[in-house]
């Protein structure tokens, strides 16, 4: 994936670090992710990928170094850092979707109150993202009524309908049961393929394999190897990445 060298990266992030307490949990991570790159994070749990997904949506605080959303650098609060924000789609494990609202209503929230699109635009476009994952059909149920693959592809049109520049993922399919897995997926797939620049922390290694351009491998805090799945898959190179795949393979 080539990108001309002056174009700013659609995420950047330079020398962030960050740390809770005495745990250091994100140790000077560099990374920059060219807009329609699909970047897979593994590592094993606590390595720090959740952190590193919340910093870079400013969900949490960082202590130093800079991060910066299709060149620009992420304020620290108020209305600018709103505006950002709704610049970075964020979906997590919890599908997080409200409860009292339809599904309809939890897609069409974002864009009215934070947009300022008119109801009749912003539910036209809801109806479109509900389609295009597939549960168009779902639209006037409420969150509880759905399955957990439903709600989540819920939550990611919910995502969309910000248009985001960026999409972030904190193991969006975990929390599902496994038959359920699959459609969040392919949902994720037709997104990468669209274009979508994506980070998504996943411990699906078919995913990482079909459509990530680059794996980060995250241990303790660092990026340890910054490959292509091939390699990475084939050819790790760190001890760490090598008993992390020994155990999840
Ligand atoms: P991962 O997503 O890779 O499992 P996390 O980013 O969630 O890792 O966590 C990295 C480390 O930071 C872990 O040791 C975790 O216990 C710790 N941690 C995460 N969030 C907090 C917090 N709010 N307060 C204190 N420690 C935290
Ligand atoms: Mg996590």
């Amino acid at each position: 994936m080539s990108t001309t060298p002056t174009a700013p990266a659609m995420i950047s992030a330079k020398a962030v670090n960050k740390h809770f307490g005495d745990l250091h949990v994100l140790k000077d991570i560099t990374i920059e992710v060219p807009k329609g790159q699909v970047v897979v994070v593994l590592g094993p749990s606590g390595s720090g990928k959740s952190t590193l997904c919340r910093a870079i949506n400013r969900l949490e605080p960082i202590d130093s170094g800079e991060i910066a959303i299709d060149g620009k650098p992420l304020p620290e609060e108020g209305k600018a850092l709103a505006a950002l924000r709704a610049d970075v789609g964020m979906v997590f494990q919890q599908f997080n979707l409200f409860a009292h609202k339809t599904i309809l209503e939890n897609v069409t929230l974002g864009p009215t109150k934070v947009r300022k699109v008119s109801s009749a635009q912003a539910r036209e476009t809801a109806m479109e993202l509900l389609d295009r994952v597939g549960i168009a059909n779902q639209a006037q149920k409420y969150p509880a009524q759905l399955s957990g693959g439903q709600q989540q592809r819920a939550a990611i049109a919910r995502a969309l309908a910000m248009r985001p520049k960026v999409m972030l993922f904190d193991e969006p399919t975990s929390a599902l049961d496994p038959e359920m897995v699959q459609e969040v997926l392919d949902t994720m797939t037709a997104l990468a393929d669209e274009g979508m620049t994506m980070l998504v922390v996943t411990h699906e290694m078919g995913f990482a394999r079909r459509a990530a351009h680059r794996v980060l491998f995250m241990s303790d805090g660092e990026i340890v190897e910054d490959s292509t799945p091939e390699e990475f898959f084939s050819d790790p190179k760190s001890e760490r990445a090598k008993d992390f795949l020994g155990k999840i393979l």
